[in-house]
């Protein structure tokens, strides 16, 4: 019932919106970009680049230094001379390995983790992360066939938001007892040694890129179970928005730090109409932004920092993105949302 007044009164707003560019009244200059299209090309650059998936990028992919450098987003292994990997991954294997070390080699990779969310939040989600590009992209595909999404409840993504805490608890305890003295589980590290890298869906999907520009040889082992995930990822992420992020555990470790991040999400209450476009257009659910009536910090764990929120609310700097304190980015008064909630 408040969801469909809310949908009525964005469709209000809207046509309010419509007949003020038609009065030639706006608020504001109407942005002439849009921070997805910006934020598109920040992610194909950041899959070559950070991954050196495309061209090998060799010398990236044999520097001592940047293998130290683990990222907080799904980076992977599977990329053939990938100059890092994902933190998760790191932590997964040293867990098992460091127990003679008193977990020291831990730290490292945990510090540089904890110093790289602080700097940009989740932001490593929705501007660089290699699984957040094909979720996009199906997007995409799916907008352009006019197919519309499947809808996550608000507190169905809250449910399963909490529940991936308990998923990388578990991953990593039983990590932690394969490699343990009195768990007797040495035996499972042929069996199950890394467990996400099981199921990470980068390992079918970009293996099998790899080996079709013919960077990875044929004969190149992908196991089933990668296989499945894979086309459970391209499934899910074409019908529900970032469906994966939902549930990434990667996601999970980097979400406590983004309340303490540099770069922030914020709204001035004053100037919100309570159109709600901005849950519309979220493809985490989000509701904090459109609920929040009296704060600026709108900022929440789940959030992935793809600013679709800011480039569809159509009051003049509403929202706005800040990074230490310094406004980067803000909403200009726009005539219509893209879609009834597109997402990213
Ligand atoms: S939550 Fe999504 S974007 Fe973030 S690391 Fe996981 S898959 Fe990548
Ligand atoms: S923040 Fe913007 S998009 Fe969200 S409800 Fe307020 S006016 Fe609408
Ligand atoms: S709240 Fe805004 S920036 Fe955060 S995930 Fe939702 S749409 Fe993206």
């Amino acid at each position: 019932m408040r969801r469909r007044g809310g949908i009525e009164l964005a469709t209000r707003h809207l046509a309010q919106g419509a007949g003020r560019e038609a009065q030639g009244t706006g608020k504001g200059p109407r942005r002439r970009w849009k921070i997805e299209s910006i934020r598109l090309v920040t992610q194909v650059f950041g899959l070559v680049l950070g991954n050196g998936m495309l061209i090998g990028l060799p010398l990236f992919g044999t520097s001592n230094v940047l293998r130290h450098i683990y990222f907080p987003n799904a980076s992977t292994k599977f990329f053939i001379n990938a100059p890092t990997y994902a933190t998760f991954y790191k932590v997964q294997d040293t867990v098992y390995s460091a127990w003679n070390s008193m977990y020291i080699d831990l730290l490292l990779p945990l510090l540089i983790f904890v110093v790289l969310t602080i700097l940009l939040g989740r932001a490593w989600c929705a501007w660089l992360c290699p699984l957040g590009l094909p979720q996009d992209l199906l997007t995409r595909l799916r907008r352009r066939l006019g197919i519309r999404h499947l809808e996550i409840a608000p507190h169905h993504a809250d449910l399963i938001h909490s529940l991936k805490y308990l998923g990388v608890f578990v991953i990593v305890f039983y990590t932690f007892a394969l490699g343990a003295p009195g768990f007797n589980l040495k035996a499972m590290w042929n069996a199950l040694p890394v467990p996400y890298e099981q199921f990470d869906p980068n390992r079918a999907m970009y293996v099998y890129a790899q080996m079709a520009v013919g960077l990875a040889p044929t004969s190149t082992y992908v196991p089933t179970m990668s296989v499945l995930i894979a086309l459970l990822f391209f499934g899910t992420s074409f019908a529900a928005r970032r469906f994966w992020c939902h549930i990434c555990p990667q996601g999970a470790m980097m979400a406590p730090l983004n309340h303490v991040a540099l770069v922030k999400l914020r709204k001035d209450p004053g100037k919100c109409t309570h159109c709600r476009i901005c849950y519309r257009v979220c493809p985490m659910e989000i509701l904090k932004v459109y609920e929040e009536r009296r704060g600026r910090e709108v900022t929440s764990d789940k959030c992935v920092h793809c600013y679709h929120c800011v480039d569809n609310c159509p009051e003049d700097g509403c929202l706005s993105v800040e990074f230490l304190g310094k406004r980067l980015l803000g909403s200009r008064y726009r005539c219509q949302c893209d879609e009834g909630g597109s997402g990213v």
